[in-house]
């Protein structure tokens, strides 16, 4: 058997090398590397596959929420509201621009941020929420997004693990995750479910006039070529990556289903080993959405986490540790937030998490030796 890997880009490019060597190769012949033909057709596909939103391309997932708080009427000292535990960028942003993040806890068993979370980091500075789908799953945005509307809050939802999600609302229609708040952000890094080969990230919005400035931001504050209405950045997405992109979206619905295939597998198997949580414990599905197994994340009893990260390792079996410090214990963060309730169960994930490798070429033969390697580790 290969070495067991915890995402198989090689694999998945193989099986559509054709349609992307084509794309890529028309985008040289062309010699239109910047604002190509590819973009503006992969901007049309992805707002089609969005359900119609804005869509506007940007050069990473960080500069998509960087230019989502800049296109917002926020000045230094707005109070933006984030869960403790998520990748960095998400709170980054918020630091960078001088607002101050509100750091708020999370769901201890679906790992995103709920309501009652969001309710203690409130106060009369907030001004914006930004819910993190973490790991895949919508965060629970009906509640969310009543609370926002209530108090006049912009809702950035961070959206690059859960791209193809959808969350279902109480009178049953259903919304695709990034696309209920004011703004949302996705990101094309390459191992993200729709990844480039490269860097890449998207902002999406139902809002016209915000489409024209998050658009106008992305590109120097201009409309109109050298005249700045507003200090912008510059943020673009690769034409050749756009290509890439373009050929991939058509495969994702079948890369979530693939990963979710997998995702059940290792469920059904790990809890038939350990069916009370006696040892671990696995991802648990969040109300309302459908989950697209970005990571698949187990949490690990009894203080043992890293010793069964490391015996994995010693049988060949590669896990990773998503994330190992909640925000409130970074040291960047430290001198400019403000946290918004005791982050217990933030601190509680990052020193219990392990995922698992998952990917679009997983097979259950190598699955089979992750969950055996998991289980003699427990009872041996
Ligand atoms: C990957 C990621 C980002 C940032 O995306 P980049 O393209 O790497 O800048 C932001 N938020 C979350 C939750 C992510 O997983």
């Amino acid at each position: 058997m290969d070495k067991i890997q915890m995402v198989d880009l090689k694999g998945q490019y193989l099986k559509i090398k054709e349609e992307v060597d084509k794309g890529i190769q028309a985008v040289i012949d062309s010699s239109a590397f910047v604002n190509g033909p590819a973009v503006k057709s992969f901007t049309e596909h992805l707002s089609q596959y969005m359900g119609g939103c804005h869509v506007v391309t940007c050069g990473n997932g960080t500069d998509a929420l960087q230019i989502a708080l800049m296109a917002l009427d926020l000045k230094p000292g707005d109070e933006i509201i984030v869960p403790a535990f998520t990748y960095v960028a998400s709170a980054e942003v918020i630091g960078l621009l001088g607002l101050t993040p509100v750091m708020v806890d999370v769901d201890p068993r679906t790992f995103n941020v709920t309501v009652e979370n969001i309710k203690k980091g409130f106060s009369p500075k907030t001004k914006a929420i930004i819910p993190v789908h973490l790991f895949g799953q919508s965060c629970d945005m009906e509640p969310i997004l009543a609370f926002a509307k209530e108090y006049g809050l912009y809702v950035i939802e961070d959206n690059a693990q859960a791209i193809g999600a959808y969350y279902t609302f109480n009178d049953g229609h259903r919304k695709k995750t990034g696309t209920m708040g004011t703004i949302g952000c996705t990101s094309f890094f390459p191992s993200k479910n729709l990844g480039c080969y490269g860097d890449g990230g998207a902002l999406l919005t139902n809002d016209d006039k915000l489409a024209e400035r998050i658009r106008m931001i992305a590109n120097h504050g201009q409309q109109v070529k050298y005249h700045h209405k507003v200090i912008g950045c510059n943020s673009r997405l690769d034409t050749i990556q756009a290509a890439v992109l373009d050929v991939k979206l058509g495969h994702l619905d079948e890369y979530c289903k693939a990963r979710y295939d997998a995702a059940a597998y290792y469920t059904d198997k790990l809890k038939a080993f350990d069916p009370n949580e006696e040892y671990i414990m696995t991802p648990r599905k969040a109300t309302n959405s459908t989950h697209v197994y970005h990571q698949y994340t187990m949490r690990v009893k009894n203080g043992r986490r890293n010793e069964l990260k490391q015996y994995l390792a010693d049988y060949g079996v590669p896990s990773m540790i998503y994330y190992p410090l909640p925000l409130q214990e970074q040291e960047a963060f430290k001198p400019i937030t403000r946290a918004g309730e005791t982050l217990d169960n933030a601190k509680e994930c990052a020193y219990s998490v392990l995922s698992l490798p998952i990917h679009t070429e997983l097979t259950h033969e190598v699955q089979d030796v992750v969950i055996e390697n998991i289980m003699n580790f427990f009872t041996k």
